[in-house]
């Protein structure tokens, strides 16, 4: 809602409540997300937003002298750019716990940083065979550095993390939902889920402790995806079948096609400037992705797929295209996330083939993560294409926000300026990065309201105030469109409403 006058009300309603002079917005959505890893992060050493390996290393060891029942300490995120090529040697985490395995996710979350004791614990040392997908960091001399890089390479250590007990579980992502409450979100999509991770959102509701409406995408991984739509699909009975206060469902499958330009694991089209010899990480055969795309899509999945890299977006639009092509015609919203360097060629396919592009809005500003781990790798021609959300927006695709927490913050008010001014939070550079590429405030609130609710089918529903919608909305201290916009990501948001209930109320202090 905009502009500063009373409304009288319009039609019948059920209850009248006094906003005291607050500001109206509808609710934001969170278009990709991963909460129940950012609750459980939240459980461990937070080192998120440290500025030194000293700092880091002294709430690691402050972490363990206060928790010593804690035999894995698992926690994050550390700032990749803060090692030469983002890579982190076991012996600097050593100085802080040496007798008790530490894991530190890095910021991007494709990445972990071990001490010395994780990879004994692990068994991984000089003789480790390198992974399919996956990199193992080493010395010269062939012994592991303590980086890990990408799935297989990872899961060599997580796999070794005993398990969370159920109430731990519950508590996590009841903290996630606390948090996103406080952040003005009322639907998220979360963006990988695995075996076992359902249970805990199905456990979580029922205790009447997540507080929002989410959709759970199923992560299909290329070597047991045939096996584990078992799972998929008994777990998306069991949310239709169940009855909270909070609506749960499992009806998108979530494909990554690539990794990450900064790791050198995103799918280029054009070979990496560092690497000329290489291309990047497919993370799918191209026919088998095509198989499991159309598979899941047959049985009434909707797609959600990462792709960051030209390449990666190219087989993306590829897998969709062969799914409309293949599969009779229904109601689908497929999505790409992430979508940060697309060939000039491919931006029409967007809205061809009727393709969601997910964007992260506080990605878009020339942060250190580009100058020191991105351009470096793809150089400055490519560096200077990415993120295209205003080419897309006049193709007549459509766009939608996500957070991608924990990479990145869940607050859509700290997103949505960025995609507006495309400074960094110490506002540089001043005239902002790329602005042909930047939206207008209300194309930004747009894609964080409206453009969610889309992807999730409910846009009749929820994502802009009318009448007749669901009393889905926000309540901020003032006007947005009468504030600076740099000064937006400061606004407090006082109260957040589902269906005319309060998840989130501000103390007054
Ligand atoms: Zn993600």
């Amino acid at each position: 809602m905009r502009g500063g006058k009373f409304c009288e009300p319009i039609g019948d309603f059920d209850r009248r409540v006094d906003l005291e002079y607050a500001f109206v917005l509808p609710s934001f959505g969170d278009g990709h997300a991963h909460p129940l890893f950012a609750g459980r992060e939240m459980a461990g050493p937070r080192t998120t937003g440290l500025t030194d390996l000293g700092a880091i290393v002294s709430v690691v060891r402050d972490f363990a002298e206060a928790n010593t029942n804690v035999e894995w300490i698992v926690g994050g995120t550390y700032d990749r750019t803060l090692g030469v090529n983002g890579n982190f040697e076991a012996a600097w985490l050593d100085q802080a716990v040496s007798d008790r395995p530490v894991v530190l996710h890095a910021r991007d979350h494709h990445t972990i940083w071990v001490n010395s004791e994780a990879m004994r614990r692990a068994g991984v040392n000089k003789t480790t065979p390198e992974c399919t997908t996956g990199l193992i960091e080493r010395f010269e001399n062939g012994d592991p550095i303590g980086t890990f890089r990408e799935w297989d390479a990872i899961d060599l250590i997580l796999s070794k993390v005993p398990a969370r007990s159920m109430s731990e579980e519950i508590d996590s992502l009841a903290a996630a939902s606390m948090k996103m409450a406080a952040s003005g979100v009322t639907w998220w999509q979360d963006a990988w889920i695995d075996r076992g991770m359902a249970e805990i959102y199905l456990a979580t509701s029922k205790t009447g402790r997540l507080s929002q409406d989410v959709d759970l995408a199923f992560r299909a991984d290329p070597q047991s995806w045939q096996d584990d739509f078992k799972y998929f699909i008994a777990m998306r009975e069991g949310m239709e079948a169940s009855n909270f206060v909070n609506r749960l469902t499992g009806r998108t499958i979530k494909f990554f096609t690539d990794g990450i330009i900064e790791s050198g694991t995103a799918l280029l089209l054009e070979p990496y400037k560092d690497h000329p010899e290489s291309h990047g990480m497919s993370v799918w055969d191209r026919a088998e992705l095509f198989k499991a795309a159309a598979f899941a899509d047959s049985i009434d999945f909707q797609l959600h797929l990462h792709a960051i890299g030209d390449g990666g977006v190219r087989v993306a639009l590829d897998a969709i295209e062969h799914v409309l092509r293949v599969n009779p015609v229904k109601p689908r919203r497929p999505v790409i996330a992430h979508v940060q360097l697309i060939d000039e060629s491919d931006i029409a396919r967007f809205a061809q083939l009727g393709v969601i592009a997910n964007f992260t809005p506080v990605w878009t500003c020339l942060d250190l993560k580009q100058d020191v781990l991105s351009t470096p790798r793809i150089g400055q021609s490519r560096s200077d294409q990415q993120y295209r959300m205003r080419s897309l927006l006049n193709s007549g695709a459509r766009i939608s926000f996500g957070s991608d927490w924990p990479v990145s913050t869940p607050e859509p008010l700290v997103g949505l300026p960025t995609a507006v001014h495309r400074r960094t939070e110490k506002g540089e550079p001043s005239a902002g990065w790329l602005m042909h590429e930047a939206l207008t405030l209300d194309e930004a609130l747009a894609a964080y309201t409206s453009g969610v609710a889309h992807q999730s089918f409910a846009e009749n529903e929820w994502g802009s105030l009318e009448p007749g919608m669901s009393a889905n909305f926000v309540l901020v201290e003032q006007n947005p469109w009468t504030m600076p916009i740099d000064q937006i990501s400061s606004l407090r948001i006082e109260r957040t409403y589902l269906r005319g209930e309060p998840i989130f109320e501000r103390r007054k202090s």
